[in-house]
C-alpha cells in the first residue's frame, strides 16, 4: 500500500486514474480503523478496480467544546490494517494543505442537516459536506463508501452527490458492531468499565424498538417512549435525543411510512455514542 501525504500529489493520481479509466472506490475516514471502517475497505476493494482510503481528521466538522484535540490516532496501525484488507492508497493530508491560510467556503445542505445531529452539533455538516466535496474532486472515485453508523451523515451525502451532480456512487455498509452488541466506533475507547458496560441500553433499546415495529407499532411516540425509558435504566446515560426520522429526509415521523430510522445519540460521562437502526 502506498501513503499520499500531499493534496497536489492526490489530485494528479485521480486525474491520472480518471485518463487511464479506472474504477477508484473511496473509503473516507478519521482513522483509529477497526472492523466497521474496514467493512467499508473491504467491500471497496471488491467492487473497484483501485482503493483509496482517507485518513483525516477534519477540523472545519468539531466544534469548539467537541473532541478535536485529544481524537484518537494511530497511523501505523491503521496503515496496516488498510493494507491487510486490499487497500492501495491511504490518503492522510495535513490541515494546512487541505485548508490553506484564504480557505473561505462553506456549504449548507439544508433539511437534512437539521435534525439530529445536525441540531445538536452545529456546523458539523457544513464542515463534513466540504470536507467529502474536496475529496470527491481530488481522488475522482466511482463510489464512496459510508457506514449506517452514521446514518445521517449517509442522508446527507446522497443528497449533496445529487444536488450538486457530483458523479460518485454512495455504498451504504450496515453497522457492524461488537460481539455484545455496542456499534464499533473508534471513540469507544473513551469509555472506562462502567461506562462500557452501560452503553449496551444503545442497542438493546433500538432492538426493543425493532421488535415493537415488527410486532405492528406504529406509534412513534410510543415507540420512542419504549427505547428512551429503557436507556433511562443506566444511570450514566444521559440523553441527547431518541428521535424516529425518514430514512432519506430526515425529517421526525409521527407514523412511519415506509423506511424510517429510529436514532439515539447519548452521552456516558461526556462520551457522545450514536446509534440506529432501520425499520420498514
Ligand atoms: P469515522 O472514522 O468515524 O469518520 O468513520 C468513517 C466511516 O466509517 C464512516 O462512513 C462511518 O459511518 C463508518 N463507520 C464507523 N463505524 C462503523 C461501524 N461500526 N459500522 C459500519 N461503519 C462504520
Amino acid at each position: 500500500m502506498e501513503l499520499i501525504r500531499s493534496v497536489a500529489e492526490m489530485a494528479a493520481l485521480g486525474r491520472k486514474w480518471r485518463a487511464e479509466n479506472l474504477r477508484v472506490g473511496l473509503v473516507p475516514t478519521m482513522g483509529y480503523l477497526h472492523e466497521g471502517h474496514l467493512a467499508l475497505a473491504q467491500r471497496a476493494v471488491g467492487e473497484n478496480d483501485l482503493t483509496v482510503l482517507s485518513i483525516f481528521v477534519n477540523p472545519i466538522q468539531f466544534g469548539p467544546s467537541e473532541d478535536l484535540a485529544v481524537y484518537p490516532r494511530d497511523l501505523d496501525g491503521d496503515l496496516a490494517k488498510a493494507g491487510a484488507v486490499g487497500v492501495n492508497y491511504a490518503f492522510v493530508p495535513e490541515a494546512e494543505d487541505m485548508y490553506p491560510q484564504g480557505f473561505g467556503t462553506s456549504m449548507d445542505v439544508a433539511g437534512v442537516t437539521e435534525t439530529l445531529c445536525g441540531a445538536s452539533r452545529k456546523g458539523h455538516f457544513q464542515g463534513v459536506c466540504v470536507v467529502l466535496t474536496k475529496l470527491f474532486n481530488l481522488v475522482q472515485p466511482a463510489n464512496a463508501y459510508f457506514g449506517q453508523k452514521d446514518g445521517q451523515q449517509l442522508a446527507v451525502v446522497r443528497k449533496l452527490v445529487k444536488d450538486l451532480n457530483i458523479p460518485v456512487h454512495i455504498a451504504g455498509v450496515p453497522i457492524v458492531r461488537e460481539a455484545d452488541g455496542l456499534a464499533k466506533s473508534s471513540r469507544n475507547v473513551y469509555l472506562d468499565a462502567e461506562c462500557r458496560e452501560q452503553a449496551l441500553v444503545l442497542n438493546q433499546s433500538l432492538q426493543l424498538a425493532k421488535r415493537l415495529f415488527d410486532e405492528g407499532e406504529r406509534d412513534a411516540s410510543l415507540i420512542k417512549a419504549a427505547v428512551q425509558a429503557h436507556i433511562e435504566t443506566a444511570p450514566l446515560a444521559q440523553i441527547e435525543y431518541v428521535e424516529m426520522v425518514d430514512a432519506v429526509t430526515m425529517q421526525p415521523v409521527r407514523r412511519p411510512e415506509g423506511q424510517v430510522m429510529l436514532a439515539v445519540a447519548v452521552r456516558f460521562k461526556g462520551t457522545r455514542l450514536i446509534d440506529n437502526v432501520l425499520l420498514g
